[in-house]
C-alpha cells in the first residue's frame, strides 16, 4: 500500500519522507500535478515560478500529532488578459488557502466541540493528539452557518431553563420532521409571537399549558389550531392528585391502621407479654417453667382464646348463654363471666408449690439486688447456709429474674400498612395503568382507596381522564368535568377551572395525534448539553450546539 493511500492524502500529493520529531510526526509531501489552475481565470498553468513549503497540521496518527510539510509551487498565469500574474497551487478540498490546518482536522475539532463543548473538548483533543485550545473549539462551533428554517406546518414549542427555575428560553421543534428548528432566548409571549409571525405557514401549535405561548400563538399565528400538550395536562392533574392525597394522609393512615388492628384482634395476640409484667416478690417468686411446659401452656391458651372469640361471635349473633354453652362446650357460668368481663380473661396461674429453695429465697433475692447474678456463686453461698437442693433449682429461680429484666419491652406495635404513606409516591399508583402495577403496588392502592373515600373517588376520576387521554376521546371531556364538579374535591376544582380557561386547546390536545412529548425529548437532550457546558455558555453557543447536534 502506498503511503499516500494509508494517510488518505488527495491525489497529486506524494509522500517523500516521514520523520519522528519531538512532538509527533513530520510528513513531507510534494505536489506531483503537472498543471495548476489559476484561481482567477481557471486556465491551466504549467510554468513554475518558485517553490515554497506550507506547514499544515493534520489529523493525529496513532495518537501522535501530525505536521504536514507541503512542498507547493507558485505558477505564472500566462493568460495575458488575466489580472493574476503569479499564484500558488491549491488543494481545495484538502486544505483551504492560507489555512494552517487541514479541512478534515478542522471538521473533527468542530464535531468534538459540538459533542462535548469547549473545556471538555480541549481535554479530549489533548488526549487524542490534536493540538488546539478551548477558545479555538468554541470559535469552530460558532463558525457553523445556521441553516435557514424551512417552512414549518406543525410547530411544537416548550420552555427550558438556563439556570434552574430562574431564567428560561424556548425551544422550537418541527413536529413533522422532528427537528429542533430554533431556540429563543426567553419564553415571553412577544418573542414567540414575533417568531410565529415570520412563519405564516404554521397551522398547528402544540404547546404546554403556560399562558404565554397561548398568547403568543393567538397573536402570532391566529390561523393555527392550538393544541394543549397531553403530557402537561396530565402532569397538572397528577399534581392536583398529590395535593388531595397529602390532605387525606391522616385519614388514610388511621383507617389503614385500624383495619389492621381489627384483623389482628381476630388472630391470637402475643401471649407471653401479659405475664411478664409481674413484679416479683419473695412470696410469689416461682421457678421459671421448663420450656416444654411453657409451650404446652401457650397451646392451651391459644385454644382458650379461640373459644373466647367464638363465644363473642355467637353472642353477637344473638344466641343465648345456654345455646352458646352447648355449642362451645363450656359451662354457662363461664360464658356469662367472659361476656360480662368484656376482656380476654387470662387463665389463673397455678398456685406456687413449696420448694426447698424457699427458705433461702429472701437471701438470694437481696444478693441479686446487690448485683450478684452469678448462679454458681449464689448456690455455693446458700449451700454454706444448709441448702440441700440442686444447683438446677437455683438456676430456674434465677432465670425468672433474668427474664423479668427483659420485660421492660413494650408490647410490639403491630406493623400497619401505609404508616410511611407519602402522597408523592402514592400519586404514581393513581396515575399509572393498573396493569403496570406489581402485586404489592396494587395491594397498596387498594388499601388507600379503602381507607379514604376521597382517594377512591379521585382514583376513578384520574383513571377516566387517563383513558380519555390515551384513546383520544376529547368528546368525553364535558362529562368528565361535570363529574369532577359533582365530586366537590376542591383540588380538582382548580384543575377544572384551568381546563375551562383553555378548553379549545385542551379538547384538541385530547383529540389530535400531535403531542409535545417530542419537544420534551428535545428539551431533555438540550439539558444534557447544557450540563456538559458547566453552565458557562451563553445563549448563542447553546443555540449553536443544540441546532447542530440534535
Ligand atoms: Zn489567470
Amino acid at each position: 500500500m502506498k503511503m499516500e493511500q494509508f494517510l488518505s492524502l488527495p491525489k497529486g500529493l506524494e509522500v517523500t519522507s516521514i520523520e519522528k520529531t519531538e512532538d509527533g510526526l513530520a510528513i513531507s509531501a510534494v505536489s506531483t500535478q503537472r498543471t495548476a489552475c489559476c484561481p482567477l481565470c481557471s486556465s491551466a498553468a504549467t510554468r513554475v515560478h518558485s517553490h515554497y513549503t506550507r506547514h499544515v497540521a493534520d489529523l493525529p496518527c496513532a495518537g501522535q500529532q501530525v505536521r504536514l510539510l507541503l512542498h507547493v509551487r507558485k505558477f505564472f498565469c500566462e493568460v495575458t488578459t488575466c489580472a493574476r500574474k503569479i499564484f500558488v497551487e491549491r488543494m481545495m478540498a484538502f486544505v483551504e488557502p492560507w489555512a494552517r490546518v487541514t479541512t478534515r482536522l478542522y471538521q473533527s475539532v468542530q464535531a468534538i466541540g459540538l459533542a462535548t463543548g469547549g473545556m471538555l473538548g480541549a481535554r479530549l483533543t489533548d488526549r487524542l493528539g490534536i493540538q488546539t485550545c478551548w477558545m479555538t473549539i468554541l470559535r469552530r462551533i460558532m463558525a457553523l452557518p445556521t441553516e435557514p428554517v424551512e417552512p414549518v406546518v406543525e410547530l411544537g414549542i416548550d420552555d427550558f431553563s438556563f439556570r434552574r427555575g430562574r431564567k428560561f428560553g424556548s425551544i422550537l421543534v418541527d413536529m413533522q420532521s422532528h427537528k429542533v428548528i430554533d431556540l429563543l432566548p426567553d419564553r415571553k409571549a412577544e418573542t414567540a409571537k414575533a417568531w410565529m409571525q415570520a412563519h405564516p405557514e404554521i397551522d398547528l401549535v402544540s404547546r404546554d399549558r403556560g399562558g404565554d405561548y397561548a398568547a403568543g400563538a393567538r397573536e402570532g399565528a391566529p390561523q393555527a389550531t392550538q393544541v394543549a400538550d397531553r403530557f402537561h395536562l396530565y402532569k397538572n392533574l397528577v399534581e392536583a392528585v398529590a395535593l388531595i392525597l397529602a390532605r387525606c394522609r391522616a385519614e388514610i393512615r388511621k383507617n389503614a391502621q385500624s383495619a389492621v388492628q381489627e384483623e389482628l384482634q381476630e388472630e391470637a395476640p402475643e401471649p407471653l407479654l401479659l405475664e411478664c409484667a409481674e413484679v416479683i416478690s419473695v412470696e410469689n417468686w416461682k421457678p421459671a417453667p421448663e420450656l416444654c411446659d411453657e409451650r404446652a401452656r401457650l397451646s392451651r391458651r391459644a385454644q382458650r382464646y379461640d373459644r373466647y372469640q367464638q363465644v363473642l361471635a355467637l353472642n353477637a349473633q344473638g344466641l343465648g348463654f345456654t345455646e352458646i354453652s352447648r355449642r362451645v362446650g363450656l359451662s354457662r357460668r363461664t360464658i356469662e363471666r367472659w361476656i360480662k368481663e368484656g376482656d380476654f380473661p387470662e387463665a389463673k396461674r397455678r398456685r406456687k408449690r413449696w420448694s426447698v429453695f424457699d427458705p433461702y429465697a429472701e437471701y438470694v433475692l437481696s444478693r441479686w439486688e446487690e448485683g450478684c447474678t452469678n448462679g454458681l456463686q449464689l448456690w455455693q453461698e446458700i449451700q454454706a447456709q444448709g441448702y440441700q437442693g440442686s444447683a438446677q433449682t437455683v438456676y430456674r429461680f434465677l432465670r425468672t429474674l433474668r427474664k423479668k429484666r427483659r420485660i421492660i419491652w413494650k408490647p410490639e406495635v403491630p406493623h400497619a400498612p401505609l404508616q410511611d404513606f407519602s402522597a408523592n409516591d402514592a400519586v404514581w399508583l393513581f396515575a399509572r395503568d393498573l396493569a403496570d402495577l406489581d402485586e404489592k403496588e396494587q395491594e397498596t392502592l387498594t388499601t388507600i382507596c379503602q381507607a379514604s373515600q376521597t382517594a377512591s373517588m379521585t382514583y376513578q376520576l384520574v383513571q377516566e381522564f387517563r383513558h380519555m387521554l390515551h384513546h383520544r376521546e376529547g368528546d368525553k371531556l364535558d362529562d368528565w368535568l361535570a363529574q369532577v364538579t359533582k365530586s366537590q374535591i376542591r383540588e380538582l376544582q382548580s384543575f377544572v377551572l384551568g381546563v375551562e380557561r383553555d378548553k379549545a386547546a385542551v379538547v384538541a390536545g385530547l383529540t389530535l395525534p400531535q403531542n409535545n412529548g417530542l419537544v420534551e425529548g428535545k428539551v431533555n437532550k438540550l439539558k444534557l448539553i447544557k450540563r456538559m457546558m458547566y453552565g458557562r455558555a451563553g445563549f448563542p453557543l447553546l443555540r449553536q450546539r443544540v441546532l447542530h447536534a440534535l
